[in-house]
């Protein structure tokens, strides 16, 4: 990775803004889960320690019409304050950088206090657009810019991006830490290098299908998305999630597959069930022996086994989708039998994708995996293959 980090700079005497990703979840008022907080600390800390200032901004929720208390940051103030055992003064401004945080600024900046929150950046309706004034009002704030939000770095707004222009752009240690991870895996991969991709829907999926062939070695597919590729083999799927409209692009892509030369393995049997519900009455298929009344939930054993023999020796791992309904006790045993054998390859292993992740903690492996990557759609993007702008806009080392 040949981007700049807050390593390579000196904020001694400097103010930095920071964009961090401070949408956390949020039950009337209260927050209920601190962890982007304090995932935030390492990076404001260092900024502190080499005698900067840090002036932070995020946005939080989707507020539908500029200001909305409903989506203040203000109880994000008084968490992190508490967290960093340090003052943090709140610019609650309903413009964000209008006349009152200024005024803030401008008092912040000649008192010793160090840390400062601005108000929600989706108060204003530039930074989505990523016009208008509202960039340059944000980096006229600080002598440069920091990027910490990973979340948001497949969207060029205001904040991640529109700054960039006015300020040089490096980045915070959580995003450093997501960019070397993931550039790892692409860059100078070790192999055998498999792909375990699964999921609710191919169409979801497509650009990230398509990169991998380029760049893996094997695929390996589960969940709903395998039922698509299997049907559009000719095997009856019987109630099974089959996306009917996406049956000739599933052709195309395992026509690909076939260019590229990598193993494409699909499910050999099917744990089904008639209703779509966590119980215990359900039937292994092979793949050919689906009933029209049943519905795939999982994979079954002799594709469990088939894939644990790919992973035991595969050196590099990327797994997006579950391979099954994971979220019902009876349809979990594939995720989790996958997971496994991840695990013990002892191959390098990026996890990526939001309800991939959340499997994988729920299951109780996150330890065992190199890297969980927390950005959803951006480590989606990232997959495809696709620059992200909140990356690319950030100063070459
Ligand atoms: P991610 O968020 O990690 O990218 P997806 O959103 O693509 O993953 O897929 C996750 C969802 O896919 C889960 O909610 C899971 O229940 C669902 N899923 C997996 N297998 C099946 C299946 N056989 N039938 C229906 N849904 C499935
Ligand atoms: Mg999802």
């Amino acid at each position: 990775m040949n981007k700049k980090t807050i390593r390579d700079m000196s904020f001694q005497g400097k103010t930095a803004l920071v964009r961090v990703d401070y949408n956390v979840p949020m039950e009337e008022g209260v927050i209920t889960s601190d962890k982007r907080i304090t995932a935030s600390l390492p990076t404001i800390q260092y900024i502190l320690d080499d005698g900067g200032k840090v002036i932070l901004c995020s946005h939080l929720g989707r507020p539908k019409d500029g200001a909305d208390p409903q989506f203040s940051l203000k109880p994000v103030a008084e968490k992190l304050s508490e967290l960093l055992s340090e003052n943090v003064v709140f610019a609650d401004d309903d413009e964000v950088t209008g006349k009152k945080a200024n005024e803030i600024v401008k008092q912040f900046k000649a008192s010793k206090d160090r840390v400062l929150l601005l108000q929600n950046t989706r108060f204003r309706p530039e930074e989505t657009k990523n016009a208008g004034d509202f960039a340059k009002q944000l980096a006229a704030y600080g002598d440069v810019f920091v990027n910490d939000a990973f979340g948001t770095a497949h969207r060029a707004h205001s904040s991640n991006v529109g700054v960039c222009a006015y300020l040089e752009g490096v980045l915070g240690l959580l995003m450093e830490k997501e960019v070397s991870m993931l550039s790892k895996v692409f860059d100078n991969p070790q192999r055998p290098f498999v792909a375990v991709l699964g999921g609710a829907k191919v169409s979801d999926k497509i650009g990230v299908v398509k990169n991998l062939i380029q760049k893996v070695d094997t695929i390996l597919i589960g969940g709903a998305m395998a039922y698509t590729f299997l049907s559009a083999q000719g095997y009856n799927m019987g109630k099974s999630l089959v996306e009917e409209d996406k049956l000739d692009l599933a052709r195309e892509l395992m026509q690909e597959a076939k260019e590229a030369k990598i193993k494409f393995l699909l499910p050999l049997d099917i744990k089904t069930t008639k209703v779509f519900e966590d119980t215990s009455e359900f039937a292994v298929r092979k793949i050919d022996e689906v009933q029209d009344d049943e519905m795939g939930m999982d994979i079954g054993e002799e594709t469990v086994a088939r894939f644990a023999a790919e992973l035991k020796n595969a050196k590099t791992v990327i797994w997006n989708g579950p391979m099954g309904v994971f979220e019902f006790e009876h349809f979990a045993q594939g995720t989790i039998q996958v997971a496994n054998a991840i695990a013990e390859s002892g191959a390098y292993s990026i996890v990526g994708g939001g309800d991939s992740a959340a499997a994988v903690k729920k299951l109780g492996f996150e330890s065992r995996i190199s890297h969980i990557s927390t950005g959803g759609g951006a480590t989606l993007e990232y997959l495809e293959g696709i620059e992200l702008p909140g990356i690319a806009a950030m100063s070459e080392k």
